[in-house]
């Protein structure tokens, strides 16, 4: 093992949308900015898709919207599930004022590319793939670097700031000793990838039957689908048999009945962990978490990768002038989480009252599936589905960039 040391501003911990778009908005103002991710590209089937209109927002503010349409997506203006057989329509973002009405599904490994294609125009912007952190470094209390490891090498990385921003089972929440309160999530996901044909449904959806789930991602010639399981339940399931998997899938979307037989092994299916948490207190001298490394969001509602990238907005509107002062100091870490607990707190409150009142009692398969009240008010004043629309594309208290950072 070779030993490297090295001396930036910022050090920022995980290649996703959270890190990846604070160090371009960091990079973009001068300030030098380290990057670690530790996989060798962005190419994860298991990760979210969703581009959302408040992240359009900002990428217009960027002047980054005319490119980004460029690259493959599919635009979904209504999100819906199926439910006892029949399509319910609870979010309809063309009944809102909305500027981009839509969803964007962009495959997250594009979106991150295009993240990171941008901000290599920066001399200061340095992006290390295979590039692990595997703890910090700290003096007399205060972080004021990181270890990592690349290949045979170990870094020893010193920056004015660390920045945890590697999801949510983050190495750097870990070592920096804050304290995580955990809210639980009744469910796990199965991921895997089957064919798409001509007649199947245009956009992505999900299936809710008694005790099953699944939801369907459009991805042009395939599905990505999220077979959604009661927590702890994988490994029965597993146990069962790639047969009787086969045999849940159709049973639960029908019209994949003619290609079950694609999921020929375990190796295909990935499975993933759901947690929701969040950290009472986000940062501490020299560091701060954002993205789920903060606040590890359920996917119930597509709504983390809008706040993780929200998150890294506002970190950047009130470093990027900290910087350019001096050192971020622990007020200023401060002010991001207060800024951001607001609708942090609410989306996940939201996405807790979705995983308790309708997931958890559909995954147990319980008595009669039951529509919540709330969802046939949806339905029957269709006025009301501008509401979830905004919440889900919008969000609580949206960041713009500051004139500083634009
Ligand atoms: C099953 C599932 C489906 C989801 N679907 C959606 C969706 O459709 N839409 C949506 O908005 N949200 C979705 N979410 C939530 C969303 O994925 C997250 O909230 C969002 O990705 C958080 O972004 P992030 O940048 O904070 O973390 P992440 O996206 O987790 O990125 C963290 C990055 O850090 C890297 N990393 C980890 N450890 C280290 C380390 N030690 N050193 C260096 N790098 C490291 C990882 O490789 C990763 O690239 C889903 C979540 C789950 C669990």
């Amino acid at each position: 093992m070779t030993q490297k040391r090295i001396k930036t501003q910022c050090c920022i911990a995980g290649g996703g949308p959270a890190g990846m778009m604070l160090g371009y908005l960091l990079a973009r103002k001068g300030i030098k900015v380290i990057v670690l991710e530790k996989w060798g590209d962005f190419f994860r089937d298991f990760r979210g898709d969703t581009i959302h209109p408040s992240i359009m927002n900002i990428l217009e503010e960027l002047d980054l919207l005319e490119d980004f349409f460029k690259l493959p997506h599919e635009k979904t203006y209504q999100i819906g599930f199926q439910m006892n057989g029949e399509m319910r329509i609870l979010a309809d973002f063309k009944k809102t004022k909305i500027k981009h009405p839509f969803i964007a599904f962009v495959p997250q490994w594009d979106f991150l590319n295009f993240i990171a294609k941008q901000a290599k125009k920066y001399p200061n912007f340095d992006l290390r793939m295979e590039t692990q952190a595997t703890g910090l470094i700290k003096q007399k209390g205060k972080v004021i670097g990181l270890r990592a490891t690349h290949k045979k090498e170990t870094l020893e990385i010193q920056a004015d700031l660390v920045v945890g921003a590697d999801g949510r089972s983050s190495i750097i929440r870990k070592k920096s000793g804050l304290e995580v309160k955990d809210y639980g999530a009744p469910m796990d996901v199965l991921w895997f990838r089957i064919s798409r044909k001509p007649n199947d449904p245009s956009q992505s959806f999900g299936c809710l039957e008694k005790g099953r789930i699944l939801v369907m991602i459009q991805r042009d010639d395939y599905w990505q689908a999220g077979f959604v399981v009661n927590k702890g339940r994988v490994k029965k399931i597993k146990a069962q048999g790639i047969r009787s998997f086969r045999q849940y899938v159709q049973a639960t979307a029908p019209f994949l009945g003619d290609r079950v037989d694609e999921i020929k092994s375990w190796k295909q299916v990935k499975s993933l962990v759901v947690e929701v948490n969040r950290l009472k207190h986000w940062s501490k001298d020299g560091l701060i978490c954002i993205g789920d490394a903060a606040h590890a969001m359920s996917p119930v509602g597509g709504l983390g990768i809008n706040v993780a990238i929200q998150d890294a907005v506002a970190a950047a509107n009130v470093l990027v002038p900290a910087f350019r002062k001096g050192v971020p100091a622990l007020a200023d870490l401060k002010k991001i989480q207060r800024r951001r607990n607001f609708p942090v707190k609410l989306m996940q409150r939201l996405q807790l009252f979705l995983q308790k009142r309708l997931i958890g009692k559909i995954l147990k398969g319980k008595g009669n599936t039951q529509v919540p009240l709330i969802f046939k008010a949806f339905q029957r004043f269709s006025f009301l589905k501008k509401w979830p629309a905004y919440i889900i594309g919008i969000g609580p208290r949206p960041e713009h960039l500051s004139d500083e950072v634009r």
